[in-house]
């Protein structure tokens, strides 16, 4: 790679989830001949993380080399209560973050248009020539017409507004004996004896004796990863009783919870992606399917040649109220925050709720969803109504 300036259509900063999203989907589009820099500080090997969202069927970018994974069914629990919900027609899909990155390295090596590099980006900004500059930490300046760019803010950046986040540590655990239900995936399991108020497990069970196993907080302060180990440990004790196991994987993160703009576009050049651009669902944190709608978004309008607002992640803005009822619950009454999502699955068929979830249902649909529901609380968060 050249240290003095070379120019590119685009140069895509960042190649997680977002930045490669985007590649596979302008390189099955008129636009593959484009030449395009991709610039990330990890090579993109590593195993870091698991991907899950619902859908009919795979979405065309699910990794084809690998296993196909799935849950046919959700349950949500509480206490003893435990509310089991078959998907219908969907899935619960299931990805491991290295099976996606090498296949997309792999569609991106056979271009040879375009480039990947792997250094820090330094500052990205407008440049006086009427396109922006990348400045890399060893290799130089690039120069590109547009940019796009999923670098997550800094952690302190995010903390400093007081955003709430869903903050998460996983293991997967083998088991020596049979202890998972494997046709259920549990997406909140509210442990009254372990969890704080706004804690919950998340099981994604692989077989009778292996599962990731996730201990999740909605908090607007950082959380000790020690205290999350010990949460983990003392549910398998609980909820498993004795049994020898061994971790064979661990993932963590954090996820900002908020309907603010938070990554908004310091300029028409530059498109932010993925979590920066805000397509983490406010009151869920499910990221994945998003992405993939915002990059094929915005393909589809560089490919029609429309202007800079058509390439910003967009939700209706019904969605957004929505979001801030279940966000102001969870910040000024986490205690009833289990209530609210018990009974929702509970009232409703899966497929409708998680529709809902997806922000895929007409407003017919969400208010014959949401008239079900228990109502002195979301009457309580409506009158101390606040954008979160
Ligand atoms: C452990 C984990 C599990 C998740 N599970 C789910 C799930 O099941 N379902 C779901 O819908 N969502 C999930 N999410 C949320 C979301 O889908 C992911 O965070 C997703 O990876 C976001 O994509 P992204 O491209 O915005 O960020 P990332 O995938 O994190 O990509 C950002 C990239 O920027 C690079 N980078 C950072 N700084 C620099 C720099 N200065 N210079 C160059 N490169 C840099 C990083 O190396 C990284 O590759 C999960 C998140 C995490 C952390």
């Amino acid at each position: 790679m050249p240290k003095t300036a070379s120019t590119y259509d685009y140069i895509v900063t960042g190649f997680g989830c977002a930045g490669m999203s985007l590649l596979h989907h302008l390189l099955n589009s008129t636009l593959s001949d484009k030449k395009i820099l991709v610039i990330d500080s990890s090579d993109k090997v590593a195993n870091d993380r698991t991907w899950c969202y619902w859908a009919k069927a795979p979405l065309e970018i699910h990794p084809k080399n690998s296993p196909l994974i799935f849950w046919e069914n959700i349950g949500i629990s509480m206490g003893n209560q435990m509310v089991k919900k078959s998907l219908g027609e969907m899935k619960y899909f299931h990805i491991k973050s290295s099976d996606f990155y090498g296949e997309i390295m792999k569609k991106i090596n056979s271009f040879s248009n375009i480039h990947f590099l792997q250094d820090t980006v330094l500052t990205l900004e407008d440049n006086t020539e009427g396109g922006v500059t990348a400045v890399t930490k060893n290799n130089g300046s690039f120069f590109a017409q547009k940019a796009f760019n999923s670098i997550p803010h800094s952690p302190s950046r995010i903390a400093n507004k007081k955003i709430l986040k869903q903050i998460f540590l996983g293991w997967k655990i083998k088991t020596n004996r049979a202890c998972f239900e494997k046709d259920t995936a549990v997406m909140m399991d509210f442990d009254e004896k372990t969890a704080a108020e706004t804690a919950f497990f998340y099981i994604l069970p692989f077989s009778e004796k292996e599962a990731l196993i996730e201990y999740t907080v909605f908090s607007t302060d950082e959380v000790d990863m020690a205290s999350m180990e010990t949460q983990i440990k003392k549910y398998i004790q609980d909820n498993l009783g004795e049994l020898n196991y061994e971790i064979t994987f661990r993932e963590e993160g954090s996820i900002p919870m908020t309907t603010f703009d938070f990554g908004k576009p310091t300029s028409q050049r530059v498109v932010t992606l993925g979590t920066l651009a805000g397509c983490s669902k406010p009151s869920t944190g499910y990221t994945f399917h998003n992405i993939q709608k915002h990059c094929q978004n915005i393909v589809n309008s560089l490919e029609n040649n429309e202007d800079a607002k058509a390439l910003v992640w967009k939700r209706k803005s019904r969605f957004n109220f929505y979001d801030n009822i279940i966000l102001n619950i969870a910040k000024k009454w986490p205690k009833s925050l289990p209530v609210v999502f018990v009974n929702l699955f509970q009232v409703n068929s899966g497929p409708a709720v998680l529709s809902f979830l997806n922000e895929e249902t007409s407003f017919l649909d969400e208010l014959n969803l949401l008239i079900r529901l228990k109502f002195p609380i979301f009457i309580k968060s409506l009158i101390h109504y606040e954008r979160h």
